[in-house]
């Protein structure tokens, strides 16, 4: 007898600009990770931003995915991907989620989203397109369920510890030279820093 068929893979899918990536975006990929039994977590590294761009300089997409590939370096179940770069122009998840069907037709694929990005969902370009394309779920940071479910999707509602770490205020920490450590992972830190972002150095 052959062996059993394999399950079919789930991919969790967690887009952002990660300028730069926090421990906050990796207990989030973390904790769906484990809640919904998924095989990868993809941290999808925008390219171009369109709905950030006019409102602050971005960093270059290279540099902020070379951090992110540093930050889950040895973590199981985490990967950085470079799909968005790759593609080049304006990030659309909707085009992201086509590509990874296209590679993974068996695969079960989840929208992995904090409920700020919860609450934007309604501004998404062809976003009907990703309702039949997968699941979303839902990150509640400290049980602070501040947004209802969105309509039009499969909903999971997932509760962790709340860490009020942004990349906002983590720009303006590198940028005065106040302390990042525990707040961004110790190689992610070591690659701001040999690529001298944020004005980290000085
Ligand atoms: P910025 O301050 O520049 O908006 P950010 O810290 O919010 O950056 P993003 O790249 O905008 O990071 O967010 C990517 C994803 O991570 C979003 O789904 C967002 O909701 C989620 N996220 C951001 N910060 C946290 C956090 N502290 N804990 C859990 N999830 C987070
Ligand atoms: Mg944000």
């Amino acid at each position: 007898m052959g062996a059993a068929p394999a399950r079919p893979e789930r991919i969790g899918v967690f887009g952002g600009t990660f300028d730069p990536v926090h421990v906050g975006h990796l207990v989030a990929a973390l904790e769906a990770r484990q809640a919904l039994d998924l095989d990868l977590v993809l941290l999808v590294v925008a390219n171009d931003p369109w709905q950030k761009r006019d409102v602050r300089a971005v960093t270059a997409a290279e540099d902020r995915y070379a951090v992110v590939a540093a930050a889950v370096e040895g973590i199981d179940g985490l990967e950085a991907s470079r799909i968005e770069i790759d593609r080049g122009g304006e990030s659309l998840t909707a085009d992201t989620v086509a590509e990874l069907a296209a590679v993974h037709p068996r695969a079960g694929l989840f929208l992995v989203v904090g409920t700020d990005v919860a609450a934007e969902l309604g501004t998404w370009k062809r976003v009907e397109e990703l309702q039949g394309a997968l699941q979303l779920v839902v990150v509640d940071r400290g049980g602070i369920s501040s947004v209802p479910d969105p309509p039009g999707w499969k909903v999971h509602r997932l509760e962790i510890p709340a860490l009020e770490i942004s990349s906002s205020d983590l720009r303006q920490r590198l940028a005065q030279g106040r302390n990042v450590d525990f707040l961004i992972p110790e190689a992610a830190i070591r690659c701001i820093r040999s690529r001298g972002l944020y004005a980290s150095n000085r």
